[in-house]
């Protein structure tokens, strides 16, 4: 029996190459259930990703799809968006490629709200390269490049992409499929730079390093951990534990996007229009 969703796929590039138990396929469904659910059209909607093992998505997904370079996405997306405002721009990052690389890159397409929307895969480490610490891991997690636990701060890629001007902000998980597939809907329905996390396993680089158990083990503990908006507002500082974390939608505003303040300036100057 075909699934709807099948026809978005690129069914000659399977079986992919993400370990057993990745979270990440979760993800990439979440996605195409998201541009199936807001009706978007598949010849009409550009899937950009950067480098990474969640980046490798792209390849997978039966769209116009660039698979780009470290960093580099949303640069990419931008100019795609410009170049054809009529398409659909959704990009695909981890948070290596995001918030280290890619860091400037991000809060520059915050600040100018161009419409795209980013789903930023959380695997809190660089998977693909070896399992080296990322601006998203944990303070005292471990990683290669931290073997006795990590002592930097991580980024809070939502608040960054919050303070940074994005106009539309979300998190959710890989456990949460039907709330992470509503959170990604929201992103594509808003008109500017629409920013959504994704915390997803990885138990080959992180979950192996930090002794998180098997793939359902670290679903277990998103279901455990993660708390839903409404009630983490309500609940007492003294909870709210470095493992805890809210998901939801943080941020669901409106202000000019990009291109069309740009099209704007064309026309003021007397140019034509695109
Ligand atoms: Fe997934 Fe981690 Fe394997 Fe990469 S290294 S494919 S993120 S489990």
């Amino acid at each position: 029996m075909e699934r709807s969703y099948e026809k978005y796929f690129r069914q000659n590039r399977l079986p992919h190459l993400w370990c057993p138990g990745c979270g990440n396929g979760i993800v990439m469904k979440a996605i195409v259930q998201a541009i199936e659910k807001e009706g978007l059209n598949q010849d009409n909607t550009v899937i950009v990703s950067g480098i990474g093992c969640s980046s490798r998505a792209s390849g997978y997904m039966d769209f116009d799809t660039l698979h780009t370079a470290h960093g580099r996405a949303i640069p990419f997306a931008t100019g795609v968006k410009l170049a054809n405002p009529e398409l659909n721009v959704i990009v695909i990052t981890g948070d290596g490629d995001c918030t280290a690389i890619g860091g400037n890159h991000f809060i520059h397409g915050c600040r100018r709200n161009v419409d795209l929307t980013v789903v930023l895969f959380d695997n809190n480490i660089y998977g693909m390269t070896g399992g080296q610490a990322s601006p998203m891991t944990p303070t005292g997690k471990k990683a290669t490049t931290a073997p006795y636990g990590s002592v930097d701060r991580p980024f809070n890629a939502c608040d960054l992409a919050g303070a940074a001007g994005a106009t539309y902000v979300a998190r959710s998980t890989a456990f949460h499929v039907k709330h992470l597939t509503d959170m990604i809907s929201g992103g594509i329905r808003n008109k500017g730079f629409s920013f959504i996390e994704a915390v997803v396993q990885c138990p080959t680089a992180y979950g192996r390093k930090n002794k998180m158990g098997s793939p359902a083990d670290m679903l277990a503990w998103m279901r455990d951990n993660a708390v839903m908006k409404a009630a983490w507002d309500k609940m007492p500082e003294e909870q709210k534990t470095s493992e805890k974390f809210p998901i939801g939608v943080f941020l669901d505003s409106s202000y000019e996007d990009y291109g069309n303040a740009y099209e704007g300036l064309i026309q003021r100057i007397g140019g034509k229009k695109s």
